[in-house]
This record gives C-alpha cells, sequence and structure tokens, in this order.
C-alpha cells in the first residue's frame, strides 16, 4: 500500500519552517547510490549531491540555484531569472513504489511576474540519477527563450584537482583534464544538438564523487549541455530552448537527469548507456543489420585521394583518372587488404561546389576508369556537399554556378530578409596560400518538397557512374538548418523539423540508393546517436587531438561514442591520418588510434597523390597491422564488437609534439582497448606505438562481461599474421607477459574452455 507523503516541507517567505529527517528546513532524496538535499531558504536551493558509497558534497558551499531562465529583453542581453530569486517555493518528497519523489516549485519572481516553476524528479530505488520534468507558467507570455535546468553550481574542485575532469560529448568524445588548473575563470564550453553533441551527457568527476547531467530527449530538440568555470565554482546546466512563440505554460519536451558520477570516464559512460541501448536507434546492433553491406563490415581502408591535380599557384591543372587505378592497386598490394577510394574533387566544378555536380569532372576519361575500379573490388565513394547549392565560387577556379534557380522553393530561408539563406565556406583564403578561394551557397531546407528528389536525381546519376558509397559530408550538425519559410510544412523558426526532416531525408537517400543497388551505402560527417538506424557509417576524427572540438585546454580524445556505439554503428577512420615521407610518430599513434579503438582504417594524400608512393614505412606497417587483424577473428571485435573497459598494465609514455601547444601530449607506447564479440568472447587489443620492444605485464580477465569458470586464450599477431595458443583452461585472471616488436600489433582472445 502507498503510504502518504513521508514529508512535506511549506515555505512561505521568511515566516517558513520545515520538518525532515536530517535537519530543520530540508528534503532529502537517498538511495544507496545517491543523496541529494534541498534546503529551505525562500525557496528550495541544491545544498547537497552525494555519490555513493565514498563520495563528499559536490555542490558549491553557498549552495546552488536548481535552474535558470532567460527572457529575451529589447537590448541584447537577456534577462536571467534563477530559482534563488523566488520569493515562495515549497517542497515535498513522498515514497513511490521502490523510489522517492520529489516536487519542488517557485514563485514570486520580482523580476517576472507571474511565473511559477515547478519540478517534478523520481529516484529510483537502484538509480544513480534523479529523472526530472519541469514545467514553468508564465500567464503574461513573458518572451522566454531559454531554460537551463538541470543546473548546478558545484565545487571549484572535487578534492584534489589533479585528478579531476570533465567528460563532454564532443562527437567521438574529450575528456578535459583538471580544469581548475587548465581553465582561466569564465571559461566554458558548450555541447549543443544540433551541433557538435553526439550524445547527451556531460560529467564533472574525480575517483570518488562528481555530478552527472543529461537530457533524455528521444525527438531530437534543440538542447545543450554546457559547463563553465566560474570563480569559486564549476557551473554545470542542460538547456532547453525554447519556440519562439511565449506560451502561457511549458513543458520540458524531454526528461532530463541529475545524479552522481565517480571512476573512470567509462563508469560515468555505463550510467548514460543503460538509457541508451534502450532507445530505438539501438534496436540492432550491427550483427542484426544484414541492410549494411559486408564488404563495408569487413573494414576496408578508406583512402582519401584527390581527383584533380594542382599548379603552383593551385589552379586545377589536370586530371588523377588515368593513374588512379594503379595508384589503388598499389596500395592494396602493400598493406594487405581491402581499399575503398574517397575521392575529392570529382564534382563538375572545383572542390565542395555543391549542386551542380554533373557532369563530373572529366567525366569521360572517370567512366571507364570507374568501371574497371568496380570490376576490380575498389568501390568508389564521394562526398556531397551536403545540404548546400553554390550559386558563385570566389577565386581560384572561380565563376557562377547554375542550377539552383529549379529548387528555390526548398531553400532554407533567412528571417532577416525572408530570402534564401546564403552560405559562405572560406576554405584557404589566407596571404601567400594561393588567394581567395570562397564558395558562397544557399541551403537546402530538409522539410522542403523539392529536397528528396533534388538528392535522388544526384544518386540516380552516381549509380549511373558506378559510384554507390556516398557520404552527406557537411552536415556535420545533425540537422537542418532554422528555416522561416512558411510553405515547406514546418512552422517557421526553429524547431524540431529541422532533425527530424534532416533524418528522413537521410532515411529516403539511403532506401533509394540500395534500391538502385545492394552495395549502395551511405556516410556520415560525423557522430550523432539519433542517425545510427539512418546510415550505413560514420565519418569520425576520432585520431585528432587539440583541435576543434577537442581544442579547449586540457582537452583529450576519449573514444567515448565507440564506448557506448560501437556494436551499433561502424565509424571509419575519416579522411585519415596524412601519408607522408617522413618519420613521424604522430601519425604513427593516429594510424594506431583508428585500430585500438576499433574504426574502420583510413589512410589520406588529397592532392598530394605521390605521398602515397612515398608514404614512411611505418605508417604502412601500421595499416598491414590493422588489416592484418581485421583479416582474423580479430574482426568480430574491431569492427562489430562491444567496447569493454581497457585493461590496465604499467607501461612507457611517449611525448609527441601535437598542434602549437609547448606541452607534450602524453600517450602510452602500448595502446590498448578490450571488446566482446557479438557471440560472447573476449578480446584485448595491443599496439606498440614506438619503435623499440615492449613488454607488458598483463593480467588478462573478461573484463566483467563473462563469468567463465576457465577460459582458453589465444594470441593473435597482426604482421606476419600468426595465431598461437596461449594457454587451455586457465583460471582468470591470467598472467602473460607480452611482448611486441617495434610498431607491432596484437590481439589476444578468451573463450570458455572446452569441457
Ligand atoms: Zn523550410
Amino acid at each position: 500500500m502507498k503510504k502518504a507523503c513521508l514529508l512535506i516541507v511549506t515555505w512561505v517567505g521568511a515566516t517558513a519552517y520545515g520538518l525532515s529527517e536530517t535537519g530543520p528546513g530540508t528534503a532529502v532524496l537517498e538511495n544507496a547510490r545517491l543523496k541529494i538535499v534541498f534546503e529551505k531558504q525562500t525557496s528550495p536551493v541544491l545544498r547537497e549531491l552525494v555519490q555513493k558509497p565514498a563520495g563528499t558534497n559536490v555542490v558549491s558551499a553557498d549552495g546552488s540555484p536548481l535552474f535558470a531562465l532567460r527572457f529575451a529583453t529589447t537590448n541584447e542581453n537577456p534577462l536571467v531569472v534563477d530559482s534563488r530569486q523566488a520569493t515562495r517555493g515549497t517542497a515535498e518528497t513522498c515514497p513511490d513504489g521502490d523510489g522517492q519523489r520529489v516536487r519542488l516549485t517557485f514563485e514570486g519572481f520580482p523580476s517576472a511576474e507571474g511565473v511559477r516553476v515547478a519540478l517534478d524528479g523520481r529516484l529510483a530505488a537502484d538509480a544513480p540519477y534523479v529523472r526530472w520534468t519541469i514545467a514553468v507558467d508564465n500567464p503574461g507570455r513573458l518572451p522566454l527563450r531559454t531554460v537551463c535546468f538541470p543546473y548546478v553550481r558545484a565545487m571549484p574542485t572535487l578534492g584534489d584537482p589533479s585528478d579531476d575532469v570533465l567528460i563532454g560529448p564532443a562527437f567521438p568524445g574529450v575528456l578535459i583534464e583538471n580544469p581548475a588548473k587548465n581553465w582561466p575563470v569564465k571559461r566554458s564550453v558548450s555541447w549543443g544538438f544540433p551541433g557538435i553533441q553526439s550524445v547527451q551527457f556531460c560529467a564533472y568527476q574525480d575517483r570518488a564523487t562528481g555530478v552527472y547531467l543529461a537530457s533524455m530527449d528521444t525527438e531530437g530538440y534543440g538542447r545543450s549541455l554546457t559547463v563553465e568555470k566560474q570563480k569559486g565554482a564549476m557551473l554545470l546546466y542542460q538547456e532547453y530552448r525554447l519556440p519562439e512563440e511565449a506560451a502561457a505554460r511549458w513543458s520540458g519536451p524531454y526528461e532530463t537527469a541529475l545524479g552522481g558520477a565517480a571512476g573512470a570516464w567509462q563508469d560515468t559512460a555505463d550510467i548514460y548507456k543503460q538509457w541508451a541501448v534502450r532507445q530505438s536507434w539501438c534496436a540492432k546492433t550491427l550483427a542484426q543489420r544484414p541492410d549494411i553491406p559486408d564488404y563495408w563490415k569487413a573494414g576496408p581502408c578508406i583512402h582519401t585521394c584527390e581527383m584533380r591535380t594542382y599548379g603552383t599557384n593551385r589552379h586545377c591543372s589536370g586530371s588523377y583518372y588515368p593513374v588512379l587505378a594503379n595508384h589503388l592497386r598499389s596500395l592494396r598490394e602493400r598493406i594487405g587488404g581491402p581499399v575503398v577510394p574517397m575521392l575529392p574533387g570529382w564534382e563538375n566544378h572545383r572542390r565542395w561546389t555543391a549542386g551542380e555536380y554533373f557532369p563530373i569532372f572529366d567525366q569521360e576519361r572517370a567512366k571507364p576508369v570507374l568501371a574497371q575500379l568496380n570490376s576490380e573490388g575498389f568501390r568508389p565513394f564521394v562526398y556531397l556537399s551536403g545540404l548546400y547549392y553554390t550559386y558563385r565560387n570566389e577565386g581560384r577556379d572561380g565563376g557562377d554556378v547554375l542550377g539552383w534557380e529549379q529548387y528555390a522553393d526548398s531553400l532554407v530561408i533567412a528571417s532577416e530578409t525572408g530570402m534564401p539563406k546564403t552560405n559562405v565556406l572560406n576554405e584557404m583564403t589566407l596571404p601567400g596560400v594561393g588567394g581567395v578561394w570562397r564558395r558562397h551557397s544557399y541551403v537546402f531546407c530538409p522539410a522542403a518538397p523539392g529536397t528528396k528528389a533534388f538528392f535522388r536525381s544526384v544518386i540516380d546519376r552516381l549509380h549511373t557512374l558506378g559510384i554507390d558509397i556516398v557520404q552527406m559530408d557537411q552536415t556535420v550538425s545533425g540537422g537542418g538548418d532554422v528555416c522561416y519559410s512558411t510553405e515547406h510544412g514546418h512552422p517557421p523558426g526553429p524547431g524540431l523539423y529541422q532533425s527530424q526532416a534532416f533524418r528522413a531525408l537521410l532515411a529516403d537517400m539511403r532506401q533509394y540508393g540500395k534500391s538502385l543497388s545492394p552495395n549502395f551505402m551511405l556516410a556520415h560527417e560525423e557522430l550523432h546517436e539519433e542517425l545510427i538506424p539512418y546510415l550505413d557509417a560514420f565519418h569520425s576524427r576520432e585520431h585528432r587531438e587539440r583541435w576543434w572540438y577537442r581544442a579547449v585546454p586540457g582537452a583529450r580524445g576519449i573514444p567515448l561514442f565507440t564506448y557506448l556505439y560501437h556494436e551499433y554503428a561502424i565509424t571509419y577512420g575519416g579522411e585519415g591520418p596524412h601519408a607522408g615521407p617522413s618519420k613521424s610518430p604522430t601519425i604513427n599513434r593516429e594510424l594506431a588510434v583508428n585500430l585500438v579503438t576499433g574504426k574502420t582504417p583510413a589512410v589520406s594524400v588529397w592532392n598530394n597523390q605521390k605521398a602515397m608512393a612515398k608514404a614512411h614505412p611505418d605508417q604502412i606497417r601500421m595499416l598491414r597491422n590493422h588489416q592484418g587483424l581485421l583479416a582474423t577473428e580479430a574482426k568480430q571485435y574491431l569492427m562489430l564488437g562491444r567496447m569493454l573497459h581497457p585493461l590496465a598494465f604499467a607501461a612507457e609514455t611517449v611525448s609527441l609534439k601535437i598542434g602549437k601547444s609547448p606541452t607534450p601530449f602524453i600517450e602510452q607506447a602500448v595502446m590498448t582497448s578490450s571488446w566482446q564479440s557479438p557471440d560472447g568472447n573476449v578480446g584485448h587489443c595491443f599496439v606498440n606505438i614506438t619503435d623499440k620492444p615492449q613488454r607488458v605485464s598483463l593480467s588478462l580477465d573478461a573484463r566483467g562481461a563473462a563469468a567463465w569458470p576457465k577460459a582458453d586464450i589465444d594470441l593473435i599477431r597482426a604482421d606476419p599474421t600468426t595465431r598461437d595458443p596461449l594457454t587451455r583452461g586457465a583460471k582468470l585472471p591470467h598472467a602473460y607477459a607480452l611482448e611486441l616488436a617495434p610498431l607491432e600489433a596484437a590481439f589476444i582472445v578468451l573463450r570458455p574452455a572446452r569441457k
């Protein structure tokens, strides 16, 4: 039988009083993993958030507001109203099944008349976080633009700051180390969707305690997660973006999570994954997806090699088609595995010129070459310049581009002008590097009537030429632009259509392409969990550090998306590390990252086509490692498996120069990862990225993924490929000293011992 509310605290102005089991004026949610305390002031304040069992309170010493509302004003500066400005409020907790509920209300905001906010949270018995909803009554229809909730002002450091980290959902994933030291006050980073946010959680934690914050949006609303270093605090919040038309009552369209975090970043990813794998984008694992071609599941090497050649002034000087087949045969031979050529500069006009793609560059010579490549198993791959339609190229190989007029009714409309929105891509307008290079484009609205027809026509014509692998490039945000058209069937302004119509467009392109050829494949530039079912592959830059979304001080890459979704989505190593003639420990590491994080191999030359023939032997060795392992049972793990927590072992470290920072980038000499295959076996991957032998003492186990009493263990070496039984019927953990030759890769497989 349900008990009546255990605790009711009502506060009215300064005369309030309260009752609770921990002290006057507090309301508490608590289970075996988490304790959250709300304190009476004039309205409820977040006082404690404690990760159990060992954690300490992470909330700032003076408490934390619970939300912030941003209203538009007549000037540039929004009016920000936080929960502490409420002059009245209530808090109520009560048992709910095996968990607890809390209801917090806030009203009497002097600067936001009539506004009333209600927060409802539920903490299940074993849950690591409280699931929240929020509603805002706004009877005066004040121009409420964003709602920041949950909102936590946390301690500036979590004990000793040296092991404090921020975990961020920046495409493949980012870890920001010691923000107390590495960030100045007021430094912040936001991960938004549509935008660079690939998954919906972030965390601030150390080994013992921390904060977990997540959106739980299954539809694709505009939203973001933000962390900001303030004076004396670390602020974290989740942000809802509201429709431009203010409503008298707004309810958050999805739940959010606020909880504790501790341990390694994988421990916190495990919290998120428990929710994520129950969502629609994880309905099928790769092993259950026959819609993704087998040749792609085999892990071909993506080789980015341009079809135009360039003169000294960077004008197009000729065609690479005549020698392309020989180039690819040589590469396939040297790396010992299949190659998929990605062909930049394939378009009719200058590279990245969108829309008027046909006839393709050097089409008459290209046709027989493309046919020949297909007959030899090289499947040509091109990028579409996303939703753009170029109308003019400025500078090198410039000029007007025709054709956009026929799609005028399908273009994104700008709010300011009521005319088609324009976009400028400025790739290389820098002094001394060849002068002006600007691309001027319009943008397709994915919801507009003619957009699908345009993309179908492109896929049709590519198919006729023998090109059945296509990437939606330059749509990194994972959605369409905000469009103010009143004739596209969507409400004008920002909205859910941006992501929903984009996904529908991808679905249509993919279904249409596969109706033409079972080998058709659709890829997407950069990672978004919502897009998993709509694609065959993601383009990722896992190997890149200190750049773009990993450029914030203290940041280094973590394979967060891979840890969450490797068994659901194939991700290739992007345009890939650049091949070059010089010995480069940094490029060796980049190639090793693609191997050890289960990416499809990748290497690029762009328009320096000769660089492949001259590539340093280390680079060929690393690509051979990758292809060598994919030719063995290791493929089941590295292409289709679930990533597990990695083995810990003592290893040398190496210092690399990456980016402009004078601080060396520190990497383990032996990189590692652990996996579970679709049939339940466990594997461990190792790559020696140094040019000397390495020996590591391992304690081999199943990483908690299996509970076999005894295991048979095999060692697979990559190049030349060998397989040796290490032991039979071993009790786990099994001690083993692995010796690796310079730049060698190996894979250790564990399976239950045969009786
Ligand atoms: Zn539109």
